[in-house]
């Protein structure tokens, strides 16, 4: 297991339920369909470091966000290894692009990428400021993951480094026989990263949504049906088939809850106008007494 795991942001998380429950506007989604793809893309990353067996013999921390100075930086995939520290930023462009004037243009639309190689250069920059600030020092290595099979880079260059999908097993490899004698400073190091990860909240891109305004009723827990239906004790979807447990299904509802409406009393209304299952209202009660705290009696209650 990775020392740093990574999970989804919220941004992405409300973006996801939002996508299911209300009309996003053709920006809105391409901004939700962007972070969805990268989030994808390093976990495919993730998987293979872990398929490799590297985090075995390095200290891998995902999805850092960090900062030197006043300037916050966010490092994709940081590994640790004995001689280097390897931040990677890591890609999930798909389709082809073109390498011109040290910039990345997508070839169909001519539109200009974020260059990824300016971003690892700043991130090693304030990478090395940080480190050199707290008393450690290392070399600093760093790559750029192209991570989609599906992308295709004309004019690529040959000195950058760049990472491409034919070349990671190569590139795994490569690290995997990297010195791997890892002694109390690096687990300083390690831990001094995680704890200087910073976990204040995102600014998030968020369209305007109330409780009133977007869908009721819960949907599938993979393939955001709403064509569910009861069968005993658990919830099966019509569309793809998945079966999840009522009581599942029903945390699962309060927990979009909380995301989306942060400020909202968890009240048993609230949750029965959410998941609008035909379950008895003792039920749903029982499941939020058996899964949160109650507060409060009687028509006052609310779980948090
Ligand atoms: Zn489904």
């Amino acid at each position: 297991m990775a020392y740093k795991n990574r999970e989804e942001s919220s941004e992405l998380k409300i973006l996801h339920i939002l996508n299911a429950r209300m009309d996003l506007t053709q920006t809105e989604k391409q901004h939700y369909l962007n972070l969805k793809k990268g989030f994808q893309g390093e976990v495919q990353f993730d998987q293979l470091v872990e398929g490799a067996g590297l985090h075995h013999k390095f200290y891998i921390l995902n999805d850092l966000l960090l900062k030197c100075d006043n300037t916050t930086f966010q490092i994709d995939s940081t590994i640790i290894t004995q001689n280097s520290i390897i931040p990677n930023e890591i890609k999930n462009f798909e389709g082809n692009l073109i390498y011109k004037n040290k910039n990345f243009y997508n070839c169909t639309t001519d539109g200009i990428y974020q260059n990824p190689l300016e971003q690892l250069n700043r991130i090693k920059i304030l990478l090395t400021k940080l480190l050199q600030k707290n008393g450690f020092n290392i070399p600093i290595e760093g790559n750029v993951i192209f991570i989609n099979p599906e992308c295709f880079l004309y004019q690529a260059p040959v000195d950058e480094p760049i990472v491409y999908y034919t070349q990671l097993n190569r590139f795994l490899r490569s690290l995997n026989a990297k010195p791997s004698f890892l002694d109390n400073t690096h687990t300083e190091l390690a831990n001094f990263l995680l704890n200087a990860h910073i976990t204040e909240p995102e600014s998030m891109h968020l369209p305007a949504y109330q409780f009133g305004s977007v869908r009721k009723g819960l949907n599938c827990g993979k393939c955001n049906s709403f064509f569910l239906e009861i069968h005993g004790r658990k919830l099966v979807c019509y569309d793809c088939g998945y079966q999840e447990k009522i009581e599942a299904a029903v945390v699962r509802g309060v927990e979009e809850v909380r995301l989306l409406f942060p400020e909202l009393k968890l009240t048993p209304n609230i949750v029965f106008d959410w998941c609008r299952l035909s379950i008895s209202s003792k039920w749903l009660r029982r499941i939020l007494k058996d899964n949160y705290e109650q507060f409060g009696y009687g028509k006052w209650t609310y779980y948090g």
